[in-house]
């Protein structure tokens, strides 16, 4: 197994990546941004067209709305990692396919994972929610919950895209974040 010193070296690998056909649909690969020492590391799906245009996580609509819900709760961009479970944006934003979620989780979110040590990875999404969690089908009965998982705490959020449009999906999201700091405050 191919290991890597550092975010950055893994970062450029994932830049000229090849190993799924979603490459070349791509402007630029979103590897994820944020600080390599957070305690708190946030997975979205994967890049919409503002993303792929900038090589940057959220920051489109769906990410304003992001930067909310962290202003609520205190914490910027820069106090977190933020990444999606496929690099490359998917054709016409389609949901990724379990190929190429796979090849892509197991070559580099994983390895981002083990580099950064998050103490709390928060799921935003199904896509993101099923990458720990194959056997729940249905986020409705289990956002807003906390589950340890071999050592590592996660969190389960809906999308902030899905929260944006839904209106009342928006408040259980604005909600849901707000836990976050006790939660993390509980992590031992
Ligand atoms: N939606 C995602 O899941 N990720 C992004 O980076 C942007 C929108």
């Amino acid at each position: 197994m191919i290991t890597y010193e550092s975010i950055e070296e893994l970062n450029e690998e994932i830049k000229v990546c090849q190993k799924c056909p979603l490459f070349k649909g791509r402007t630029l690969a979103v590897p994820g941004n944020g600080n390599l020492h957070a305690k708190i590391l946030f997975l979205g799906e994967g890049p919409g067209s503002s993303e792929d245009k900038a090589g940057l996580p959220f920051v489109g609509d769906a990410g304003k709305f992001l930067d909310e819900m962290l202003s609520s709760i205190k914490l910027k961009r820069e106090d977190i990692y933020i990444t999606n479970v496929v690099k490359c944006r998917p054709p016409n934003n389609r949901d990724p396919l379990e190929e190429e979620v796979s090849v892509c989780v197991r070559t580099y979110l994983f390895h981002q994972i083990k580099l950064i040590k998050p103490e709390l990875i928060v799921t935003m999404g199904r896509h993101a929610m099923q990458t720990f969690f194959p056997q729940i089908k249905s986020i409705s009965s289990v956002h807003g919950k906390a589950y340890k998982k071999a050592n590592q705490v996660y969190y389960i959020l809906y999308h902030p895209a899905a929260a944006l449009y839904q209106s009342s999906l928006k408040k259980t999201m604005q909600d849901d974040f707000k836990k976050i700091p006790e939660i993390i405050s509980l992590i031992k």
